[in-house]
């Protein structure tokens, strides 16, 4: 396709303002997908991701399209997931298009993600074409939201379409738009092939699949390809488009997006932002790479069943391979036995993967209390990361400990900024700045990511009754005055229940923790006290009061089926349980101990 006749671009917006039903909308209205094909929400593949309602993968789509000018274009669409945990993947795929389509849904304005997720495009020299969704609602104020965007983001909204991609308002106006207004790309067809790796996935029946972007040069079926990056070299055994079925396609020129193909064994091969060319005559430079995405929050997997370890390693080993950001080690614990210690970019993907694992797997799942990674700078110089609490060194050696940071960036109506003020206070915040976009106030707060992990979100959900939006970005290490805390339940340390405090709330926390522990545990037939340390010191205390009786006795041993459905019913609910030296802890009081409400 000649370069000038080609549109490559993204959707960028908020979570639920419309981007994928807009995606939906392009596809069906170009005859890109049949109608009796189209399911809603074609891009959102996984079936946890249509069950959330969220875009985890970037999806790719090629759309042909005749425009007013008698021409036909071909448009590519890459779509990117909306929530912050997958933000890497949002700026990973903006470097392979030119343009982006900024959602806003009209009842509701700019929210946190719109202005994280646009910046990234602006970074990116995008062109940028304001869609103002959902005008079918009576609720749809698209004079003040386009002020919204001039006053907030920055960008002229003047000719900012007016869509309801529910409806199909506004869809055809937005075709020209992306024709008109987003410029083609540049690349040159003789020189030597430069494409860029976007994403890579695996497929059951292809294997690893590589989705990429064409930026100098032409790939064809056949062709033998260099990794710059990682030098792995392979033959390409099939080039291909999504439409968004795949269809194969004879090559791939500049400016154009599409996959290949080549016997690679594991996703983990293929290094996002790697630069592809041809292993002979290839170009001498790479593409400028992407960061790499480190994963931030840890955790430990657990099987409830100790006997599905194996089962566990299978699920976890197939999960990494198509999903490099990912990682996962071996662990033991005293308390829980042989599991992982896995590394997730936020708590979303730790919740994605585990849920995949307990529905693909059928495996039920332990999970210790997410953690954050800290630097540990030890006496003799030495830095080390701490993916464990339950790993911390001997104090003695330790100089002093360092933790992750990040700039949250909170959108929220007026009468719910002092809650939200309060509680990013209580979340050891430092406020830097405070402003205003219409009724709604702009919040950004330096905040300690540990704090931030466990449940800041869903907090924040409940103290605006649903109207506030969030978004955070890492900006580095700092000291702090932090201590691991153990919990010892009737005098043994439960190593799963260890977190790092600052050492100002560490009463507070374990006093909680203690409570909250005693009415998760239930009685035994001796008496236990549930403890809170720091080092040997003892902080908190609490004690779980003997069971008096037997739980059957007040049958009165006449019932015998009652008896037996009680003991049944009691040996069910052992399977949830993990003993403790002499005391069995059930397994929701590993994450419901460390919530803080
Ligand atoms: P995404 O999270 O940005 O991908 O948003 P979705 O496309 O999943 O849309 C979120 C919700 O808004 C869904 O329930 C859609 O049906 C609804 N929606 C999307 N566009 C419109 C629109 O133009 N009008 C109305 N009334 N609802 C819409
Ligand atoms: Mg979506």
């Amino acid at each position: 396709t000649e370069l000038s006749k080609i549109r490559n671009f993204s959707i960028v917006a908020h979570i639920d303002h419309g981007k994928s039903t807009l995606a939906d909308r392009l596809i069906q209205s170009t005859g890109t997908v049949q109608d009796r094909d189209m399911k809603e929400q074609l891009l959102d593949a996984m079936d946890i991701e249509r069950e959330r309602g969220i875009t985890i993968k970037a999806n790719t789509v090629r759309i042909d399209y005749e425009a007013d000018d008698g021409e036909r274009y071909v448009l590519n669409l890459i779509d990117t997931p909306g929530h912050v945990d997958f933000a890497y993947e949002v700026s990973r795929s903006m470097r392979a298009v030119e343009g982006s389509l900024l959602v806003v849904d009209s009842t509701q304005g700019v929210e946190a993600q719109t202005l994280a997720n646009v910046y990234q495009a602006i970074d990116a020299d995008h062109e940028i074409v304001p869609v103002l969704n959902k005008i079918d609602l009576p609720a749809a104020d698209c004079d003040r939201v386009a002020e919204q965007i001039e006053d907030v983001i920055g960008i002229d909204a003047t000719d900012a379409i007016r869509v309801s991609a529910k409806t199909g308002i506004g869809i055809k106006d937005t075709l020209e738009a992306i024709v008109k207004r987003l410029p083609a790309p540049t690349g040159e067809r003789d020189a030597p092939l430069k494409a860029m790796l976007v994403d890579s996935w695996y497929d059951a029946y292809l294997g690893v699949i590589v989705l990429v972007r064409i930026m100098d040069g032409v790939l064809k079926k056949g062709d033998q390809i260099k990794m710059m990056q990682t030098n792995a070299r392979y033959g390409v055994d099939r080039i291909g488009v999504f439409r968004p079925a795949m269809q194969v396609v004879d090559e791939l020129g500049p400016g154009e997006i599409g996959f290949i193909t080549a016997s690679i064994k594991q996703v983990r091969d293929t290094k996002v932002g790697d630069t592809i060319t041809h292993d002979k005559k290839g170009a001498e430079t790479a593409l400028p790479g992407f960061k790499p995405s480190v994963p931030v929050v840890f955790c430990g997997l657990f099987p409830v069943d100790s006997s599905e370890f194996e089962d566990l390693r299978d699920a976890i080993e197939k999960l990494a391979l198509n999903d490099a950001s990912f990682s996962y080690e071996m662990e033991t614990s005293a308390a829980l036995g042989f599991g992982f210690r896995c590394g997730f970019l936020g708590l979303l993907h730790l919740e994605v993967i585990r849920d995949r694992i307990e529905r693909e797997y059928n495996i039920e799942l332990i999970t210790t209390a997410p953690s954050v990674v800290y630097h540990i700078f030890m006496k003799d110089g030495e830095m080390l990361e701490l993916h464990n609490p339950a790993d911390m060194p001997d104090l003695s050696k330790v100089d002093h400990l360092e933790e992750p940071r990040i700039k949250a960036t909170i959108l929220v109506p007026d009468e719910y900024l002092g809650d939200v003020l309060k509680l990013c206070q209580d979340r050891r915040g430092i406020q830097q700045d405070l402003s205003y976009a219409g009724s709604r106030a702009m919040v950004v707060y330096d905040l300690p990511l540990n704090e931030v992990v466990f449940d800041f979100y869903d907090r924040l959900k409940s103290v605006t009754k649903g109207y506030a939006s969030f978004d955070y970005q890492m900006i580095g290490y700092r000291a702090d005055n932090l201590v691991k805390m153990s919990v010892l339940v009737n005098d043994e340390p439960v190593d799963a229940l260890s977190t790092m405090v600052h050492r100002d709330r560490a009463e507070q926390r374990g006093r909680a923790m203690c409570e909250k522990l005693k009415d998760l545990i239930p009685r035994h037939m001796f008496k236990i006290p549930i403890q809170a340390a720091i080092g040997g010191k003892v902080i908190a205390r609490e004690t779980l009061s003997a069971l008096r009786k037997d739980v059957t006795a007040k049958c009165y041993g006449g019932d015998a089926t009652r008896k037996r459905k009680l003991l049944e019913k009691q040996k069910a609910g052992k399977k949830k349980m993990r003993q403790f030296g002499r005391v069995e802890i059930p397994q929701e009081a590993f994450i419901s101990a460390l919530k803080m409400d």
